[in-house]
């Protein structure tokens, strides 16, 4: 032992240690553990805020003297620690947007405690982050959506996902409100002033991001029970509109059911409300444990007004915010660097789930569009990794793009179908059951994979997770003894890309061939960069092989000519609907590399177009559309007329009105086709029927079928005047059917002359429309009014910013540099850089955002100087 002078000396520069402590970055240590957490709100939806009260149960594991912990615009009142009786003071030590400081009397041992806080806090009207306001017909309502990081704008708490405790929520509102939240309500008890209190039973280990609640006028429509614990199920409407929820009602409870019976371990809440959000901003549902968020307009439709589309998208968005109760909620990540064990695993899910529950809506089939956005996404340097790591709230705000959710999501189904769906499923029931209620990564998830009988799974797994980048194989076929395949890999990239460093893969190729003995299949890990594999189920030259075994792999295929050739021509014969797909696809982007020539693509797409298949359709339309940019404008009748040629016969049979009888298929093939033609065709007949159409149902609602109205709205407006702009305009305040209404400011925002196209924009500014849903005027799906966009963003930057939702993990200052994405030449990426360079780097996510839509300008500048002069020779002979 020192002397008690040394000693003292020592205590002293220790507690200085310990005050001099740094606010923290962007993550708080686990020196300080939450462990249980009672929250006491005040929620009136009239008021501009709201006041609450934070008990939270802590765990010091070393002696400190401050407790830091996550808050944001939140006015903190008084904070005190309980500890073996006694109640301290903490001065509070504010100033910094993230974090709180309560500095303590003295320094408190390790062992446990208890924080008092009370606070202040903001409820948002124009963002949908923390607390906010959602307003239906004349209700108000309050929500909220804490995801990534917003909780700490609904009370302070120690805001990260690896910290999962019980929350126990106590909500004062109004008498005539009812309110929800993660758990079933234990109590309510009549309060003075017209107020009540809801007292709710205590969570499950949650993380903050996943706690929810909302307060307001709400229906309640019964959806059953699910599972085998019989939890019941049911959908939250606003006021009136429970009958909206009809179909919601029937399949959500049959969803939850498939979900338990693959994940093998019961449904982990004890109930599951899914409740509609008015309007939502930056999300489309969120998956808070047992009170499941979504836009009203996936949930909820007027039976009258709703649409096959509309269903389906419910059905995609319920599985994936249910199948995250498992993946998300249940096992929670450590870290936002593995958002993909969420958000990949939840879109693999429901993807898997609806192909087994409705076979008849071919959703393999379309699932493969995402994919290609993705790969699209995946072509740029500047992409992402599915594990990016998180150095900066930038990068929390940047991690949920296509890469995370989409490539992830196919990049499971390529591992998946290599080592089979038994072994995998039994790699994820294990998952699940190892790391129940509790955080994990990502090679926690491998270990439990690769458990299941495919030891080079987890690294194989780990070269798609670690770094950026489209593997492109390229496929010989050998015949010159016995049959064998010469496969090369090689990262993808686009005309105009900048090199980047030496990717390599270990891809698992599966490749199908057909020899006379019939069909084989058989599986190479291809983990260098050239290998030569023999085809042991063939002694003699096989016909056709496909190199991408029923389209479940996330690389290109880059066959020789002969085999190219082969199944172009020919396959119908041999491939199936989803390698067909993926044919034509992997053939224009090779175009777009400049390893196959664009005519080529554009033959294919027109071969491909009298497809039986919706999918395949889509994707011909896909890939001449493409090439749009590249056309030279006195081209443009010549690009019309090849629209017509290909698709104007199928497109005139169809027509715009549904026949009776049609199936689904056919119905949903003419809201892709139809337009297509109309508007990139330059279709007149069909334009001025949209027209006639869409007047007779301005006038009284009628004779347009619901599949096909936002089309038929679309197409009339684009080459409409402004008398139609204003009948527009005279239904939009006619009407609260939030997917009407959805499709009315499409409309609005497709004008393509210029001064009705900027009256459309100046309603951001100068309308009482809600900002929330204006939004789409900005981004419309139209080309032709980009330049006239980006000079309305020059000019009116500041008022955009003031009046449209920024804060919380949305801000509209991070998207608009997506205002300049399309464009193609060089002044006006001159102009876009000098205008946005800067600018985007204000706002969390805006410099990812920036970057993408640059190099996005700089390879179409590059392709139009590569490929040119073959789309020029190929439109003048249309
Ligand atoms: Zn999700």
């Amino acid at each position: 032992m020192a002397s008690r002078a040394g000693a003292l000396a020592g205590v002293l520069i220790f507690l200085a240690a310990l005050y001099a402590a740094d606010v923290p970055k962007l993550r708080l240590d686990d020196t300080i553990r939450p462990v249980r957490y009672a929250v006491e709100l005040t929620l009136l939806p009239d008021g501009p805020g709201f006041s609450g009260k934070i008990d939270i149960d802590i765990e010091f594991r070393k002696p400190a003297a401050e407790v830091w912990l996550n808050a944001a615009d939140l006015q903190i009142q008084q904070a005190s620690l309980e500890r073996g009786g006694r109640i301290l003071a903490a001065t509070i030590q504010a100033g910094d947007p993230n974090f709180v400081g309560l500095r303590l009397p003295s320094v408190a041992p390790a062992g446990p405690a208890k924080l008092h806080i009370s606070f202040q806090g903001k409820v948002s009207t124009k963002n949908t982050a923390g607390i906010f306001v959602g307003r239906d017909g004349s209700e108000t309502y309050l929500f909220s959506q804490f995801e990534t990081t917003d909780a700490r704008r609904a009370f302070p708490c120690f805001d990260q996902p690896n910290f999962k405790t019980p929350w126990q929520l106590t909500l004062h509102v109004k008498k005539e409100h009812r309110a929800f939240s993660n758990t079933p309500q234990v109590s309510e008890n009549e309060e003075p002033g017209g107020m009540k209190r809801v007292v709710f039973a205590p969570t499950k280990p949650l993380p903050s991001y996943l706690i929810a609640l909302a307060v307001g006028p709400f229906e309640i429509v019964d959806g059953g029970t699910a599972g085998i614990n019989h939890f019941p199920v049911r959908i939250v409407t606003p006021k009136g509109k429970a009958y909206q929820a009809r179909y919601a009602a029937e399949v959500t409870a049959a969803i939850l059911d498939r979900l338990e019976k693959y994940f093998g371990v019961p449904y982990p809440f004890e109930k599951a409300d899914q409740i509609a959000v008015p309007l939502t901003i930056g999300f489309g549902a969120m998956e808070n444990a047992g009170l499941v968020t979504y836009a009203q307009s996936i949930l909820l439709a007027d039976p009258s007004t709703d649409a096959i589309q509309r269903q389906r998208i419910y059905a995609s968005v319920a599985a994936h915010e249910l199948a995250h109760q498992w993946f998300g909620d249940l096992v929670t990540l450590a870290w936002w660097d593995d958002a993909w064990l969420n958000e990949a695993f939840a879109t693999w899910a429901s993807n898997k789930t609806l192909a087994a529950w409705h076979p008849e809506w071919n959703t393999r089939l379309s699932d493969l569009g995402s994919k290609y956005d993705a790969m699209s996404q995946d072509s740029l340097t500047t992409a992402r990794k599915i594990r990016q790591p998180i150095e900066s709230m930038d990068d929390i705000a940047s991690a949920f793009d296509g890469i995370t959710y989409q490539k992830g999501a196919a990049v499971i189904r390529m591992f998946e179908s290599w080592v089979g769906e038994k072994h995998f499923q039994a790699g994820v029931n294990s998952y699940l059951r190892r790391y129940a209620l509790r955080a994990a990564t990502a090679n926690d998830f491998l270990d439990a994979i690769s458990g299941t009988g495919q030891p080079r799974l987890a690294a194989a797994f780990s070269t798609f997770l670690q770094q950026s980048g489209l593997p492109e194989v390229s496929v010989q076929l050998r015949c010159d003894g016995a049959p064998r395949l010469t496969l090369n890999q090689k990262r993808y990239r686009p005309i105009g890309s900048a090199p980047t460093s030496n990717e390599a893969w270990q891809i698992p190729v599966c490749v199908r061939y057909k020899t006379q003995k019939g069909t084989q299949t058989e599986c190479f890990l291809l983990d260098k960069s050239t290998a030569e594999f023999r085809l042991s189920q063939s002694s003699g030259c096989p016909e056709y092989i496909s190199a991408n075994d029923g389209a479940t792999g996330y690389y290109l295929v880059n066959y020789d000519d002969a085999q190219l050739t082969r199944l172009i021509e020919r396959g119908n014969e041999f491939l199936d609907p989803g390698e067909r797909r993926t044919l034509l696809h992997d053939l224009q982007a090779l175009a777009a590399a400049g390893e196959a020539k664009e005519s080529s693509a554009l033959d294919a797409a027109a071969r491909f177009a009298g497809a039986t298949e919706r999918p395949i359709v889509i994707e011909a339309q896909s890939v001449v559309r493409s090439v749009r940019p590249l056309v030279p404008v006195d081209l443009h009748p010549n690009y019309a007329r090849f629209v017509r040629k290909v698709f104007g016969e199928r497109a005139a049979q169809l027509g715009w009105q549904a026949k009776s009888g049609e199936d689904s298929e056919t119905r949903l093939l003419r809201s892709a086709l139809v337009p297509f033609v109309a508007s990139e065709g330059d279709d007149a007949r069909l334009s001025a029927e949209a027209r006639r159409l869409a007047e007779g149902w301005l006038r009284n609602r009628g004779g347009v079928d619901n599949e096909i109205r936002r089309q038929v709205l679309l197409t009339a407006a684009r080459g409409a005047d402004r008398a139609f702009f204003d009948s527009l305009l005279r239904e939009l305040r006619k009407t609260d059917d939030v997917s009407v209404r959805q499709q009315i400011v499409n409309a609005l925002g497709a004008f393509r002359d210029p001064q009705i196209a900027w009256s459309a924009l100046d309603l951001l500014l100068h309308s009482d429309l809600d900002p929330k849903e204006s939004l789409a005027l900005l981004f419309p799906d139209s080309p032709e009014t980009a330049a006239l966009r980006f000079d309305f963003v020059k000019a009116n930057y500041e008022a955009l910013l003031e009046r449209m939702p920024t804060g919380g993990s949305f801000d509209v200052g991070a998207y608009l540099p997506l205002i300049g994405q399309d464009s193609c030449d060089e002044k006006s990426r001159t102009e876009f850089v000098s205008f946005f360079e800067q600018r985007a780097r204000n706002f969390l996510g805006g410099p990812r955002t920036y970057a993408g839509a640059l190099e996005r300008i700089q390879l179409c500048e590059a392709q139009r100087a590569a490929q040119g002069e073959d789309i020029t020779k190929f439109f003048e002979k249309q």
